[in-house]
């Protein structure tokens, strides 16, 4: 054999996905209908709430009375079922992705006027880089809970109508003792991330404080019938404003917040309606509080998954008890859906680029997470990365491994482990992005793709 014939056979060379097989049109849709799934979802509750919409025109039932149902959890999780003709005691295939992504939640008493404009004091959610979200326009999610229990939905900032949100920074004539010399860290203050709301005092000719305040506090009113008490009873989150773009002359890329984890979310959720049912049950589920670290009642850690088991046998036996439950957990495959960080050429010294993940080379599956000597990691087997990649490889799926980081750089975990305590086979698998975390995140539409095609691959033929 000629040597470069027998460098071919035994050396790994990674491949750009763009260079594999794929169709262009299919890729091309899928794509636009993440572009609007991603402008139109910003929380956790609105992700939910329009997976259950689809699912609904889709036939799935809410609760297990039928093949396909669906589950939700306080409006901020929800299970997705495929029900198959095999004993769930042997097992289930699973995908579980997340819809929370970073963002500034307003306090609890967020409003105040100062120096004559009103503001919104926040306490961000999730690992942001602070200096990114100054100066930019902003919008505010969610849901209020009046004082007579009635709940109203509040959107400001998206709709091309709407006024945006905005949080100020230090003009660069002043900001050298105050900002130029600290660590970027430090440059603004977590304090400092307050939202100019409005700056028009109410009319009167009475001698009062804060009018600016009371004129804000009475559009607030007249729109949302609330009161400032009611903040305490709301869930507001401050989001980029505005939708997802295409990004590059050849629209490649898709530039869009809060795409970790709802590329994921969005890849997994079209790969289960579109998956051919299969004799393993299929399930894909969504969930919230990743970025804080999967704690609550409806983030990883809580017991939702057992709820959706319990159902998973109730729907097929019409019973289910623990043990049942215990068996078919320790004995599932599990996809741990979540994005990594992609291989960045203008920070190539922080990533090990023999290990980093590629931009546009497909899904990647990370083995291990951690950081610092794997501390903290959910450590997939050998075995059941050989068995993944066969499918993927047997199903022309793109796909690459991925490390988070240098060794000693940092890193990170994602909720693989809380899936791993019950002694299911997990890993993660994911998208590459670019600016990871940032108010707008870069993905490549080829990743799209190879990650739609890799959860659904891994739903039928696995
Ligand atoms: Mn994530
Ligand atoms: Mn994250």
């Amino acid at each position: 054999m000629k040597a470069k014939d027998l460098k071919k056979k035994l050396e790994y060379q990674p491949k750009s996905a763009w260079e594999a097989s794929y169709e262009s049109k299919a890729v091309e849709s899928l794509c636009k209908e993440y572009i609007a799934f991603l402008s139109q979802n910003k929380t956790e509750r609105e992700a939910v709430e329009s997976v259950v919409e689809v699912l609904e025109k889709k036939g799935f039932t809410h609760g297990g009375s039928s093949q396909a149902f669906y589950l939700t959890n306080r409006k901020k999780n929800v299970a997705i079922v495929r029900l198959g003709s095999n004993d769930p005691r042997n097992g289930v295939k699973i995908v579980m992705a997340h819809v929370d992504s970073p963002r500034l939640d307003l306090k609890q008493n967020p409003l105040y006027e100062d120096t004559n404009i009103a503001m919104l004091k926040t306490h961000y959610y999730g690992g942001i880089k602070k200096y990114q979200w100054v100066t930019r326009p902003l919008a505010l999610h969610g849901v209020v809970i009046l004082d007579d229990g009635s709940s109203v939905n509040i959107t400001i900032g998206e709709d091309n109508k709407d006024p945006v949100l905005f949080i100020s920074d230090l003009l660069p004539h002043l900001s050298h003792k105050a900002q130029d010399d600290k660590k970027i860290h430090d440059a603004i203050p977590g304090e400092k991330l307050n939202v100019v709301i409005g700056s028009q005092p109410f009319k009167t000719d009475d001698d009062l404080k804060d009018k600016v305040k009371l004129a804000i506090l009475q559009i607030l009113n007249k729109k949302y019938k609330m009161t400032e008490v009611d903040f305490q009873s709301a869930e507001l989150e401050v989001v980029p404003a505005g939708p997802a773009r295409e990004v590059g002359l050849d629209r490649s890329m898709i530039a869009g917040y809060g795409q970790d984890d709802r590329i994921c979310a969005f890849t997994a959720l079209r790969a289960i309606l579109d998956a051919e049912t299969t004799a393993d049950t299929q399930i894909v589920i969504l969930v919230d509080k990743e970025e804080i670290g999967s704690a609550g009642n409806t983030g990883a850690k809580s017991h939702f998954l057992k709820q959706v088991i319990k159902e998973v046998f109730i729907a097929k036996e019409g019973k289910a008890d623990m043990v049942a439950i215990e068996d078919c957990l320790y004995r599932s495959h599990a996809i741990s859906s979540d994005v990594n960080g992609a291989l960045d050429p203008d920070w190539k010294d922080v990533h090990e680029e023999k290990n980093a993940a590629k931009f546009g080379f497909g899904v990647c599956m990370t083995k291990f997470t951690g950081a610092r000597g794997k501390s903290g990691a959910s450590d997939a087997n050998a075995e059941y990365v050989g068995k993944l990649r066969q499918v993927l490889n047997a199903h022309q799926v793109s796909w690459q491994t991925g490390e988070l980081g240098k060794v000693d750089e940092g890193g990170g975990g994602t909720i693989a482990m809380y899936l791993a305590q019950y002694g299911m086979e997990i890993i993660d698998m994911g998208p590459a992005l670019l600016s990871m975390h940032a108010p707008m995140e870069l993905s490549s539409k080829i990743d799209v793709w190879a990650s739609y095609q890799a959860y659904k691959v891994f739903l039928e033929k696995f």
